[in-house]
């Protein structure tokens, strides 16, 4: 991001010097489709981030600019409502932090970005966290990051209309340099685990999102809320492996399949971590693959692209593990390699995929990189 056009760009339209926040995108290690079912997850931040320059003003609006997307729109702090579309997910924000008791003032927002929107990476999270860090700063308003986490969640499930868990926000606000954080989802504990070293992180776009019929992930978290009350838990964090083998015979068929994906994964989850401070990275990426299956097998959220990005992967010398990150049906693989096979892999996995698929997949290097914050603007 060029934080000179990024200031030059909100002098222009607003006339004033600017502030500037940033936060960023995120992928997730392990831990799929566990964290509204209060498991565990790990992801960490990336170096994609989306940046808000932002000064006050002395009514109750808030007058927003997209640069990613060349639109404007104002809202006023006084009036909660709905705007449609990318608005929802900056003025939602304003209003979840003032449902929580934020006193907010009025702003000019200049927003931009360099997260790829819609991949699976969380420019979504990274808007609210970046946006209402920028809100707080002329707000003067000095807020737990958890609450901002929270407000930022609220606002997507209540705003923008999806039902998102806690992660994305959460590791947009805490992430840390060369650190994966392993969250509890039920409690909100986590632990920053560092990254070994030597490897990095490899997240392939697909390049495909298949829309299907459009409500798989309400469908899922249907599967996952029958499958906890037939089995008497509150969540199927609740539930081992041993109590799915000796109760589950009662599930209907595919929601079994649902918990055990759920079940399985927690449980690497914590495998991972171990994996992780003890440095193997040859654990770590067999738990990823066998992530990979299971959501493949019994979760049945991949896509032909996504298993096919998966099997490239797997045959380049030097890589550990790989699995598809996010949502699904399309969007990011997540892979963790050594340094020196960066290059190798980039060239195998984009050929191969493009042989396959006739689609040109973009491939982003990262690391673990640091949560929100501001950006002092040097001179
Ligand atoms: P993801 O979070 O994986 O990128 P989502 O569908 O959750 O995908 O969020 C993408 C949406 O977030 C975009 O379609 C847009 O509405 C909004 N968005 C993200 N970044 C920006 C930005 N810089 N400017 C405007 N809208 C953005
Ligand atoms: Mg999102």
């Amino acid at each position: 991001m060029n934080l000179l056009h990024l200031a030059d760009g909100f002098r222009n339209r607003f006339k004033a010097e600017p502030r500037v926040f940033r936060a960023p995108g995120r992928v997730n290690l392990i831990g799929e489709h566990t964290d509204y079912n209060d498991g565990f997850v790990m992801p960490a931040a990336i170096h994609f981030a989306t940046y808000v320059a932002v000064n006050e003003r002395d009514d109750a609006s808030v007058s927003v600019y997209s640069h990613t997307l060349r639109e404007a729109f104002e809202f006023d702090l006084t009036r909660p409502g709905r705007f449609g579309g990318w608005r929802d997910y900056v003025a939602g924000t304003a209003y979840a932090l003032q449902e929580r008791g934020v006193k907010l003032a009025g702003a000019n927002l200049y927003i931009d970005s360099d997260v790829p929107l819609g991949a699976g990476v969380s420019s979504s999270a990274a808007l609210e966290v970046a946006t209402a860090h920028a809100l707080l700063s002329v707000a003067g308003a000095n807020v737990d990051p958890l609450l901002i986490a929270l407000a930022c969640q609220r606002a997507e499930n209540e705003y923008v209309g999806v039902r998102s868990g806690i992660m994305d926000q959460f590791v947009s606000c805490f992430g840390q340099q060369n650190h994966a954080l392993m969250i509890d989802c039920r409690t909100l504990d986590y632990e920053a685990l560092p990254l070994p070293p030597g490897v990095v992180l490899v997240v392939c776009n697909t390049m495909v999102k298949h829309e299907l019929t459009g409500g798989e992930y309400n469908e899922r978290r249907a599967d996952c809320e029958e499958g906890s009350r037939l089995l008497g838990v509150a969540a199927l964090r609740d539930v081992t492996l041993d109590d799915l083998r000796e109760r589950g015979g009662t599930l209907p068929e595919r929601v079994y399949r649902r918990c055990r994906h759920v079940v399985t994964e927690n449980a690497r989850v914590e495998l991972a971590a171990d994996a992780v401070r003890k440095h193997d990275c040859s654990r770590f990426g067999e738990l990823m693959y066998e992530s990979h299956r299971s959501l493949r097998e019994d979760y049945e959220v991949t896509c032909d692209e996504l298993d096919l990005m998966v099997d490239l992967a797997r045959e380049v010398r030097g890589v550990y593990g790989a699995r598809m990150t996010g949502g699904g049906f399309g969007g990011c693989t997540i892979n963790l390699l050594a340094v020196d096979a960066v290059e190798r892999f980039q060239r195998s996995v984009s050929d191969g995929y493009r042989a396959r698929t006739g689609i040109q997949p973009m491939l982003y290097v990262t690391g673990a990189h640091d949560g929100a914050g501001e950006i002092v603007l040097a001179g």
